[in-house]
């Protein structure tokens, strides 16, 4: 029986709607075209082809890096109804051999392959007999060794292509490409003139937030307190530090567990699934983890230290809310990140032995440029949703509301006289200082007095001392914050970070410019503030109607799916039982409405769920 692609999404998936860019996609591959996908984490790209493996005569192949991913992805298409199948490293040889065999019978509609297998003789054998409907390249970008995770492996799949009788469709997926990027996935992969969509990469239901706290590991606690239960991911730059956090936070009595490339396969295995099977809240990593990870509940992500670029980071902060909940994106900044971050970008250039002296003095230049964007998105005193889309090339609003600048509360105003004042006193102290004595010296009187350094070098002598009066030493702070965001300032390395002027702040104070900034509100309106800003929780808390209800569903799911053995949210996500709560369906035809809930899911579980929601409907009342 042939489906059209809006059965196959209802009945399949449980949607009623293609997201943005999805329909365009797999109208594309229905039409036996190429098509490029390049859509943030989260936005939907594994359905742009399934859906069409369901539509289409033959057989679906999916290249794809991680063998984690492919077991997730292969499981959650087994629970949808889908016979689906993987082939990679992880099956004993008669495990493989079996899932050939049937393959060779035709049994699966999609195979997830590892990209090394495709030339294989065993696997190629096989495959140039399928009838091929599609070929789907998933995390795209690991082709070209401009991106983040070069697969010399990738560069084989165009000679797998080439050597099928018959070159089927093929369609190219990923959340991060630039203009580099794209022409090698477009050139290697050998995409013939594809349908390409970029959607939007804005994610409106994540809440971005710097922090610069002074004891980072409190400010991780206290933010694990606020998640409490809730699954979140915490990112360190070294193994060193995920060993050290993860280790204080089990002393503790945090449910944490621990992921970095330095592990046994075993270990990591093991503590990726405790917590894609919800029995480890908290996963403390380096950025080792997590490509592919499809994790749809993970509520927060922390960056304790701040990563070396905005790819690597939005990719990364990008795994939290999957599911469209609202999630909180931390990001902990301290100035020794920037120093660590340029010694791995130090040492990761050395190593590459690939590379000519000229090409590695390039790479390294490009990666420090990218460091410094990345260091002015922990000081941007205006909007960070607006930083990042405007990194990404996009248009923004100037205000998202949803974001810890944002939320900060107070107004914009003109500081371009307050910033020549400050540029002018930096200049004139010559590299002499920290920002603490700059900011007491420029607000001069009791503030001034308690800086030793102010008084010890006689800095009231200055004809900038206490020229910015009128402002608090936290408010001139942040001035210089958002001087060192403009790029107009820096801080110096060294034993102690100093400010000292940049070129363009030395061009603003000759030839004159103008710059606005947010400014926070004044102290006494601060307690209103603290509330707004804790309001993440609340939010889903009003989001979730009646939370016994939902509690009650969870507990059956997480029941269910110990019986599949699979994770809890392959059997339904956060957002198909908040859904479920909130409309309180009483049977399969409301069931079914629901977010998520298609046939296959519905036959194998909806039964229980609907039993759970009838009992509670008759004790409180569907009304209640
Ligand atoms: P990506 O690969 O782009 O990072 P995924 O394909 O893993 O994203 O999808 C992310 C989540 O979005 C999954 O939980 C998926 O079920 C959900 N999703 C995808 N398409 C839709 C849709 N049309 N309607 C509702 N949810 C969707
Ligand atoms: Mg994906």
């Amino acid at each position: 029986m042939v489906q059209d692609k809006w059965q196959v999404l209802r009945e399949y998936f449980g949607y009623s709607s293609f997201r943005s860019g999805q329909e365009e996609l797999v109208d594309g591959l229905l039409a036996g075209r190429d098509v490029f996908g390049l859509m943030p984490t989260g936005a939907g790209k594994s359905l742009c082809y399934q859906v069409p493996a369901l539509v289409l005569d033959g057989v679906t192949l999916v290249v794809s890096p991680l063998i984690s991913l492919m077991k997730d992805q292969v499981s959650a298409l087994i629970q949808s109804g889908v016979k689906a199948a993987y082939l990679n490293s992880s099956l004993t040889p008669g495990q493989f051999r079996l899932a050939l065999e049937r393959a060779s019978q035709g049994w699966y509609k999609i195979i997830y392959v590892a990209p090394e297998r495709l030339l294989t003789e065993s696997f190629f054998r096989v495959a140039e007999r399928l009838p091929i409907s599609l070929v789907a390249v998933d995390e795209a970008h690991c082709v070209s060794q401009w991106g983040q995770d070069f697969r010399p492996s990738y560069l084989k799949i165009r000679e797998f292509l080439n050597s099928l009788p018959q070159r089927p469709p093929v369609g190219a997926f990923t959340a991060t490409a630039t203009a580099q990027v794209r022409r090698d996935i477009v050139e290697l992969l050998d995409l013939r003139e594809p349908v390409s969509v970029c959607t939007g990469f804005d994610r409106p239901n994540l809440r971005f937030e710097v922090k610069k706290p002074a004891d980072k590991y409190a400010a991780l606690v206290s933010l694990l307190q606020e998640e409490k239960g809730q699954s979140v991911i915490v990112y360190c730059l070294t193994r060193r530090t995920v060993e050290e956090v993860c280790e204080r936070l089990c002393r503790e009595g945090f449910p944490a567990v621990r992921y970095h490339a330095g592990l046994t396969d075993e270990e990591r295995r093991e503590n990726q699934d405790a917590f894609l099977y919800d029995k480890a809240s908290v996963m403390v990593a380096t950025n080792a983890f997590g490509m592919g990870i499809d994790k749809s509940n993970v509520s927060m992500v922390v960056h304790y230290n701040m990563p070396k670029n905005m790819e690597g980071y939005y990719q990364e902060a990008g795994r939290a809310g999957r599911d469209g909940s609202p999630a909180r994106c931390v990001l902990l900044y301290s100035g020794q990140d920037v120093v660590t971050n340029r010694l791995l970008i130090e040492r990761s250039s050395g190593e590459n032995e690939e590379l000519e002296e000229e090409q590695r003095e390039r790479v390294r230049k490009q990666e420090e440029e990218r460091l410094k964007k990345m260091t002015f998105y922990c000081f941007a005193s205006d909007c960070l949703r607006a930083y990042i889309l405007h990194y990404f090339g996009e248009q923004a609003p100037r205000r998202c509301e949803n974001c810890s600048t944002c939320l900060q509360g107070g107004g914009e105003r003109d500081v371009t006289k307050e910033a020549e004042l400050l540029l002018s006193c930096v200049r004139a102290c010559g590299r002499g200082y920290g920002k603490k004595t700059v900011a007491a010296l420029l607000a001069g009187g009791a503030a001034a007095a308690a800086n030793d350094t102010v008084r010890r070098r006689s800095l009231d002598q200055l004809p900038q001392y206490g020229a910015l009066s009128g402002f608090s030493v936290k408010e001139i702070l942040s001035l210089i914050d958002h001087a060192i965001g403009r790029g107009l300032m820096e801080i110096t390395e060294g034993d102690y970070p100093l400010l000292a002027l940049t070129q363009d702040g030395e061009s603003f104070l000759q030839e004159g410019g103008q710059i606005s900034m947010w400014m926070p509100e004044k102290e006494e309106e601060k307690r209103t503030l603290e509330k707004r800003k804790f309001s993440v929780k609340s939010r889903e808390e009003e989001m979730t109607e009646r939370p016994e209800l939902y509690e009650k569903l969870r507990v059956l799911r997480a029941r269910l799916a110990a019986r599949a053995g699979v994770p809890a949210y392959v059997v339904f996500t956060d957002r198909a039982l908040r859904e479920m709560a909130g409309l309180l369906p009483l049977d399969e035809q409301e069931l079914l409405a629901v977010n998520g809930v298609g046939r296959a899911r519905l036959e194998r579980y909806g039964g229980e769920f609907l039993r759970v929601l009838n009992e509670y409907a008759q004790e409180h009342g569907k009304n209640s």
